[in-house]
């Protein structure tokens, strides 16, 4: 006999996850399909494992700076696997929450891949599975480009497959993953070289921001490469690798290569086409504001399609939907992707929200935008000899000075914003700011008393 679904989500990542919950938890038959491991890109090869190894690097530097502290360390070593080994343990344990979730809510796991067969039948393991509803969430995966000896590299998920800490890695990218990745490797002592095809990473990000980055590199003598290329890489017999570049240089000895120039879209095995279901020119699957694709029963959440690929996105949007499907006192509800904070776990983090200041005066009008910002050492640094910079940032615009963007780039920022992102979203203006007491002393303060 078939097995049939109230609601199937295809992908047990993050948006595939929460939606397959939330549709159990009201009443639904729920189901979850999974041909890796539970909790997809965030858990296993992103968000979880890349903070943790975030928090070894705030280690690292506060070691650094614990002599001005008056510590007087000496430091045996790093050991990059005990590192790894504790990761890789705390993610196990999350597997087992999510595992737990599923029974208490009364979601099946169904382990392998799914492929459709129409638009109400997938089969997995050579067994059809019927559904009412189906979701789509099945992710990404990191591009790599066309090069001679491209494979050579790792991408991210390679990169939470070392074991050993490379001595020498070249990064190349310029978007959250390469930052992040570069930071990393970085402040863990890896000699890191981050290769940058245009004049700077995150050139989407409010540029007082990026300077304010750059300046804080060249600070910290990570070495960034701008407007160039890898154009080909070799590999020795001693398997370390020789990276040619397109301004002529080349990086010699390098034991780790890791691409982080993007994301594409998995859509293309789960054969889409016998569902109709379309998608665009890149692989995503486009939906409206309601997550639905353009067959009706099927719909579409997180990275594949192609909008904010942030985690708590997709588990918004898929918690939305289930709540529109199988809650009859929200038939309306959905994802509102207006002014989604955002974090890049560099060092020190950037938080971002709303509009930067270019695209503010390109909506606004130069004349209608005023903004405010602040540079100041954080107390954190003040008695170090690193005496970096934190740059804060508002935007405002229109009469009233409503706060259309908040940026900021120090100590404790990735902390700092989401506070912030609640007053925004409910319209605050430059006034309000003004209006609240400060917190001192604190980063956070500076973003109440800027003048
Ligand atoms: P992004 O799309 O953010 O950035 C990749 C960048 O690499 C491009 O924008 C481009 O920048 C550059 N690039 C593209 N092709 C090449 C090439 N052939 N050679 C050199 N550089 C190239 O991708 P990521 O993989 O970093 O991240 C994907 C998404 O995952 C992010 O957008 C984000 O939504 C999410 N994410 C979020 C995190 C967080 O919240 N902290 C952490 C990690 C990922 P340019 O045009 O300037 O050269």
């Amino acid at each position: 006999m078939t097995r049939h679904y109230d609601y199937l989500a295809i992908g047990a990542g993050s948006g595939g996850i929460a939606s397959a919950n939330r549709a159990a938890i009201r009443g639904a038959k729920a189901a979850v399909i999974e041909a890796k491991a539970v909790g997809g890109t965030c858990v296993n090869v992103g968000c979880v494992p890349k903070k943790v190894m975030w928090y070894g690097a705030h280690i690292a530097e506060a070691i650094k700076y614990s002599p001005a502290y008056g510590f007087d360390l000496q430091q045996q070593g790093f050991d990059w696997a005990t590192l790894v080994r504790n990761r890789e343990a705390y993610i196990e344990r999350i597997h087992g929450a999510y595992q737990r979730g599923f029974a208490s809510n009364g979601v099946d796991l169904i382990e392998g891949f799914a492929t459709f067969v129409d638009k109400n039948t997938v089969e997995v393991n050579g067994e059809r599975i019927t559904a009412d509803h189906i979701t789509i969430a099945v992710g990404g995966r990191p591009s790599r480009p066309d090069i001679p000896g491209a494979e050579l590299g790792i991408d991210s998920d390679g990169f939470f497959a070392l074991t050993e800490q490379p001595k020498k890695a070249v990064v190349v990218g310029a978007g959250y993953i390469a930052v992040e990745i570069a930071g990393v490797l970085h402040a863990l002592g890896s000699d890191t070289h981050l290769l940058v095809r245009k004049d700077r990473p995150l050139r989407n990000f409010d540029a007082d921001i990026t300077d304010a980055l750059l300046e804080r590199m060249k600070q910290d003598e990570l070495q960034l490469h701008t407007h160039t290329e890898v154009s080909k890489i070799e590999a020795s017999s001693d398997g370390r690798l020789t990276v040619y570049l397109t301004d002529g240089g080349m990086l010699l000895n390098v034991d780790c290569l890791i691409w982080a120039i993007g994301r594409e879209p998995a859509t293309d095995a789960i054969q889409l086409e016998v569902a109709g279901v379309s998608t665009d020119a890149h692989g995503y699957i486009r939906t409206d504001a309601f997550q639905n694709t353009n067959v009706p029963g099927i719909y579409a959440v997180g990275d594949i399609t192609g909008e904010a690929q942030l985690t708590p996105v997709a588990v918004k949007a898929g918690r939305m939907l289930a709540e529109r499907l199988f809650n009859p006192a929200m038939p309306e509800a959905k994802m509102d992707y207006r002014l989604i904070p955002t974090v890049v776990f560099s060092h020190p983090p950037i938080g971002t929200i709303g509009l930067t200041e270019a695209e503010a005066k390109a909506e606004y009008g130069d004349a209608n935008v005023k903004v405010y910002r602040s540079s100041f050492a954080a107390m954190y640094n003040a008695i170090t000899p690193h005496r970096a910079l934190s740059t804060f940032k508002l935007v405002c615009a229109g009469k009233e000075e409503k706060v259309v963007g908040l940026h900021g780039i120090g100590e404790g920022m990735d902390e700092v914003l989401q506070g912030f992102a609640v007053a925004m979203k409910m319209g605050a203006t430059k006034a309000d700011f003004d209006a609240t007491v400060a917190l001192h002393p604190t980063s956070a303060e500076e973003f109440v008393t800027m003048r």
